[in-house]
């Protein structure tokens, strides 16, 4: 199946960098490694082609960024690392973004070309078959029944847990799944697309992740070329560069969404210094997926309807006031139409605890 592609870049990133203010941060995770080969060619490992390619990928980044991005491998040698781990290493870190990247492997040696993968539940068996190859390296793992709860990386009945969600980074994982695989037809590659699969370490990952198919290991030509450093230049390029792009994509969009409080005239009149320091109360009435007009009708009658970012999530507040006491006055006075709205503190347009507001007061 081919994704309908989304063609709107997604700011939920954007916002958030903006609003913690803190560097990018990029988890290149090459799959496989050490007792896991992956799948093998006539003559190399994917596990050694893909390290190769991530760590040009990660060099990369580094000698453009420096100190403005992090680069997290999942492994940086040949050693084996659990699904598990990998996700839990991009999830600790707080990325930006989660790039796996492995080679493809099928029984017939004339298939070849390039995918991108997003998380999903595909109706595509092919697909599936791919996901389940790679998700297979759990059974490779001590304790893998406990560990991952008993799912059967061989059995389809078992991907039913990997029911297609609505699920909030998809956007921009398929904005950077396009990125790469755009990058790979300008380099003259053979683009089998954006495609979806319900692959264990994207699932586990909470933030924009993509896996990338170089090629095919078991295609003599395409072998040859993902083995050879002119190979590796030009799949690490591609996806450097689409990972470049996407970062700027966040970086261009972070400066327009800085007002919290688009309609609040008022407010953006202030000095930004003034407005990002003042400790805020505020009075949290939903969330939601995308972002919302500030005229919905869901926000009638509410005063100073702003938002923050947080967890992937637009959280929309109303009112905005200087002690927490007056804030709280207000969330009763709005009890009727939203029973479940309650006080938040706000500070550099970060959301803190009320204890720590309580603090700083
Ligand atoms: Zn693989």
């Amino acid at each position: 199946m081919r994704l309908k592609y989304y063609l709107i870049i997604c700011l939920f990133c954007c916002i958030g960098l903006l609003a913690q203010g803190k560097t990018f941060t990029v988890v290149l995770d090459p799959g496989h490694g050490g007792k896991d080969p992956g799948a093998v060619g006539k003559s190399s490992y994917e596990k050694n082609i893909v390290l190769s390619v991530a760590q040009k990928v990660g060099n990369k980044l580094t000698e453009t960024y420096g100190k403005d991005i992090k680069v997290i491998y999942t492994r940086n040698s040949d050693v084996f690392v659990e699904l598990e781990k990998r996700a839990r290493i991009a999830n600790d870190a707080h990325a930006d973004i989660f790039v796996s990247i492995h080679t493809d492997a099928v029984d017939k040696s004339s298939v070849y070309g390039a995918s991108t993968f997003t998380m999903g539940m595909s109706k595509e068996s092919a697909n599936l078959e791919v996901a389940k190859r790679e998700n297979s390296v759990m059974l490779l793992e001590d304790n893998f029944q406990e560990r991952y709860a008993g799912f059967d990386p061989s059995s389809v009945e078992s991907y039913i847990i990997f029911e297609l969600m609505q699920d909030i980074n998809m956007e921009n994982s398929i904005s950077l799944a396009k990125n790469i695989q755009n990058g790979f037809i300008d380099r003259k590659r053979h683009s089998r697309g954006v495609r979806q699969a319900p692959y264990w370490v994207l699932h586990r990952t909470s933030m924009p992740a993509v896996l990338v198919e170089l090629g095919f290991i078991s295609n003599p030509e395409e072998e040859r070329y993902m083995k050879s450093s002119k190979g590796q230049d030009e799949l690490s390029e591609s996806i450097y560069q689409a990972i470049c792009k996407y970062k700027r994509a966040c970086d261009n969009k972070s400066s327009g969404m800085q007002s919290l409080a688009q309609d609040d005239k008022k407010k953006t009149e202030k000095p930004q210094n003034e407005l990002q320091q003042a400790l805020r109360y505020k009075v949290q009435i939903l969330v939601s997926k995308s972002e919302l007009k500030t005229q919905d009708k869901q926000f009638k009658n509410l005063k100073n309807i702003s938002f923050y970012f947080d967890k992937g999530l637009y959280k929309y507040t109303s009112g905005e006031f200087l002690s927490e006491q007056e804030a709280q006055a207000y969330r009763k006075s709005i009890k009727n139409s939203f029973p479940d709205a309650f006080v938040v503190a706000i500070k550099d347009g970060r959301r803190i605890s009320l204890e720590e507001a309580r603090k700083i007061q």
